[in-house]
Formats: C-alpha cells, structure tokens, sequence
C-alpha cells in the first residue's frame, strides 16, 4: 500500500522532474511484486498459488527498469534508446504466461508451506542475471557520477547509492543471517526502501537539477588561467583559460600539454613554480599577474606534480594604486591631503631625530573670503589650484607639498634649515603676488603670508606645526603678504 501510494505520488510529478516517472516505476513495480507474492501466499489451492506466483516476476522486471533508468538519468547518462529497456519485460511476460506449456521458466513447481519451491528453469535464471546486471551497471553509474560530481552533489550521490544498494544488501544480510521470512520475500520491500531513499533525496531539494557537475566542466569555466604540471615540471592539463594566457605570452607556443614548463612559460613567469604559495608576477608585457602555486603530493609525501592557478590581475593592479593615489590626495587641488601630510611628517621627525634639520612651511591665503565673496567660490578655487600648482612646481622631489585646511597650505622640507626655508618660502611669495588671476569681474591678485619653524631637539611633528602656525599668526598681524619664523625656531639655530 506504501509502495501503490508512493507510485501514485511520483508518478503525478513525472513532468516536473525526470527522475519521478523511474521512481513511480520502482514503486509501482515493487508494489505488483508484493501483492503477487502475498497472493500467492494467501491463495486457497496450490495451482492457483503457482498461477498467481507468474505475477510476481512482471513487477520485478517494472522495478529493474525503473532502477536502471533512475541511476542512469540522474548519474548523467539518460539512455538514448529507453524503448530497448522494453524488450527483456516483454520477454519475459510472453515466457512466463506460455511456461505451462515449455516449462523454460519453471521445470516443475510445487506449493509447500514455504510458498513455491521448484526448478528453476534456463528462462528464470536468465531473468534473474539480466535484473542482477542492471542492478550492477546502475550501481556503476551512481558510483562513477559520485566520484566526478562536485562536493555539493557527492552527499546527493551518496543518498542514491545508498538506495541502489539496498535491496542487495538486504538479500545478503537475510541470507548470511539466516533470518527466516517463513516463504515471504524480502526484495520487494527492500525496494521499497530504495524508492523512499531516493524519493526523499530528490525531494529534499538537493538535486533540483539531476544533471551532475563535474570538476572538469567547472574547471574549464574559470576565467583563472588553471596548469596542471607533473613532478618533473611538463604540462598535463591546462584550461581554456590558461591555453589562452599562454598563447598571449607566447603567441609562437604551439600546443604545451606534454612540454616543459621553462620551455612554454619560464621566459615570462620565470620562478613561478618554483615554490609553493603565491605571488605577483610583473610580465615584460606590462601585465600584472597573480600566481597561486600549489604543490600536489600523494599520501606518502612523494610529489605528484603542481597546479599553477593565474589570473591577469593588471586593471585590478590599476585601480588599487588608482584608490591608493585618491587616498592620499586631496580632491580639489590634487597636492597631498592633510592625513596624509600628518603620516610622513611622523616618518620624516624619526628621521631628522638624528640630527637632520627638517622645516616646515605654513601657507595662508590672505584675505580669501574676501576673493570669495568679490569673484565668486569657483574664482576662489582655482586660486587654490593655481597656489597648489605653484607649490608642488617649485618643491624637490623628496619634499611635499599638503593642502592643510581650506586655505592653508603646508610645505615639508627634509635637509632645509629654518633660514634657508624661510627664504624659499619668500621667493613662493613674491612668485604668487606677482601672478595676476584674470577673472570676468577684473584682474585678481592673490597674496599670501607663511609660517616657517624647524623641528627642535625632542619636539615633536605637532609642536613643529603649531610653531609654524604661531610664526604664521605673527606674519598675519605683522600686515599679510610676509614670511616670518617661529622666535623659538631662531633662538634654537641661532
Ligand atoms: P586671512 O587673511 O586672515 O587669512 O583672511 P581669510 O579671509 O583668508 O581668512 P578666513 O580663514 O576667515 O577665510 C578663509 C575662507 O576660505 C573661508 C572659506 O569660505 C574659504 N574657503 C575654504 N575652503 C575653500 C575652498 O575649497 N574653496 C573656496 N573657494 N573657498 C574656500
Ligand atoms: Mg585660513
Ligand atoms: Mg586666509
């Protein structure tokens, strides 16, 4: 009754997924066998016992085909021609309904208290080898797709080996237990079991798609380039990918599987499977590689050759030293921003510790809220952009040049003593008051005034700042438009 229901359930899904109408079959097939078999059993005079015993074997070759089509649909291996899967049932309902009269399946049967004991007969244990290797070649299957599949789909193979092997695996433990069924037969049921597993397997969601996955077909999707070498550095396998970064390398290369490693790509990624782990490979083509090496070792330790996974990493390579740049600059004027003037200046005091001189320039436009408000914000910024541009032009190259704050420049000068920064600082004066802005309301001229300190023995990046901002509130007193230093500056250099 389990098994009629079981069938009828799937049998109604057979639309829905292809592994329900083999399923119906196991169930429905198993379910004739077992009322047959009960029939038998039940059946009031031995010739009808024996009569009703023939039904049995129709259900047994409906279960066979259902087996066999359940693991070959879902191990990936659809038959091509179901309709051959036909022909051994037909046989066998034509021999088992005419046996009366050649006795090829049964030689003789007799009903003893134990249900029918006879000979079987050349047509039976065909039957009985032919539903075996089915049993077998499916089993096969399931096993084969298992060890292919992909982690995911391995735990649903296990679950439909598990039923594939059930009903086998009952037989023998009934048999080496000596379990005594008293003439009923096991194998239906068993069965049963293999339908339930697999109807819950199937059901439980983790095979939506019978269609299994294998490494190879996963592999050769990766856009990573993936090379697989032997212990002795020859190719193996390479995937769709990795045939194309080869190529790209060595457009001359010629098919690599078989060939050296050093022959096909050594001259572009020379040490790159040398050593296990992973590293960036810089190619003479400009390209920037990513290089994942992975030595393979077999159980006792000795190698059995090394994976190599690429991946061109050179636009991502762009855009990091891109957002990189961004980070430490400011967004208006493109000098350095303030965080970042902050982090050399630390680095640039451990430096000047021993003994260095290191000066700080201090920047403040004079009277920018009045350009502002005169000649617009726009104005006002590419007064920015141009004192910036300035600056950073007439800097060496290991100084640095900071947007400190709206207006507020700040200019670091490793090496310079206070005097000669404040002189430097002078001539940036004279350069900007000089220059004359022209704007659609008029000429603009632009000056500045500027704090220069040095750093003091023990003083610290924020004490020299605040110096420099001391000299430069000074300078702003003293009239705009200056350079002065911080007194405490002079009186430590004199
Ligand atoms: P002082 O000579 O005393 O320095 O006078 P100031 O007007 O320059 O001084 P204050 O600090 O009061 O004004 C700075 C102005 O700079 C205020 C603000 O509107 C302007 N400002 C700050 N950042 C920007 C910017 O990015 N673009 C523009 N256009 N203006 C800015
Ligand atoms: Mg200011
Ligand atoms: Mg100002």
């Amino acid at each position: 009754m389990i098994a009629v229901f079981y069938a009828a359930m799937t049998y109604r899904r057979r639309f829905e997924t292809p592994l329900a109408f083999p399923l119906s079959l196991v169930m429905g097939g198993g379910a004739v066998w077992a009322l047959a078999d009960a029939c038998a059993l039940a059946a009031p005079t031995p010739g009808l016992a024996i009569a009703v015993n023939y039904a049995v074997f129709p259900g047994v070759a409906t279960v066979i085909v259902g087996f066999f089509l359940h693991t070959s649909i879902s191990s990936g291996h659809r038959p091509s021609r179901p309709a051959l899967l036909l022909i051994q049932p037909l046989l066998l309902v034509a021999v088992v309904a005419t046996d009366p009269w050649h006795h090829l399946f049964y030689r003789h049967a007799e009903f003893g208290n134990l249900g029918i004991t006879g000979q079987p007969g050349p047509a039976y244990w065909a039957h009985v080898l032919y539903s075996y290797a089915m049993m077998m070649a499916g089993t096969v299957l399931v096993i084969r797709a298992m060890r292919r599949a992909v982690r995911g789909q391995r735990r649903v193979y296990r679950w439909f080996l598990v039923g594939a092997i059930a009903p086998t695996a009952g037989n023998l433990v009934t048999v080496f237990l000596h379990v005594d069924m008293r003439g009923l037969d096991l194998a239906p049921v068993l069965f049963l079991v293999t339908g339930v597993v697999w109807w819950w397997t199937e059901r439980s969601g983790v095979n939506s798609e019978p269609v299994p996955v294998k490494y190879a077909q996963v592999i050769s999707a990766l856009s990573d380039a993936v090379m697989v070498l032997d212990p002795h550095g020859r190719f193996l396998d390479v995937n769709p990918a990795a045939a194309k970064l080869l190529a790209a390398v060595n457009p001359a290369g010629g098919a690599v599987i078989g060939r050296q490693w050093l022959e096909v790509a050594g001259t572009h990624f020379p040490a790159a499977v040398a050593d296990a782990g992973q590293t960036t490979i810089y190619g003479a083509s400009g390209n920037v590689y990513d290089f994942r090496v992975v030595k393979m070792a077999a159980a006792d330790g000795s190698s059995t050759g090394t994976v190599v996974v690429a991946r061109d990493i050179t636009e991502l390579e762009r855009l990091r030293a891109e957002l990189t740049e961004q980070a430490v600059r400011d967004g208006l004027t493109g000098v350095y921003n303030r965080r970042h003037l902050t982090t050399v200046l630390e680095a640039q005091a451990a430096v000047a510790a021993d003994g260095h001189p290191l000066s700080v320039v201090m920047i403040d436009v004079d009277h920018f809220k009045a350009v502002n408000d005169r000649y617009g914000h726009a104005v006002g910024d590419q007064v920015l952009v141009d004192l910036a541009r300035q600056l950073a032009g007439s800097v060496r190259e290991c100084d640095m040049v900071a947007r400190y704050g709206g207006e507020e420049f700040v200019v670091i000068l490793p090496g310079v003593p206070a005097h000669a920064a404040a002189e430097r600082a002078d001539l940036w004066r004279r350069q900007c008051a000089a220059r004359a802005v022209d704007t659609p309301l008029g000429t603009l001229h632009v000056t500045f005034s500027a704090g220069v300190a040095q750093l003091t023995a023990g003083g610290s990046p924020e004490d020299l700042l605040s110096l420099a901002d001391e000299a430069l509130y000074r300078a702003k007193r003293a009239g705009r438009d200056r350079v002065l230093t911080a007194e405490h500056t002079l009186s430590v250099t004199g």
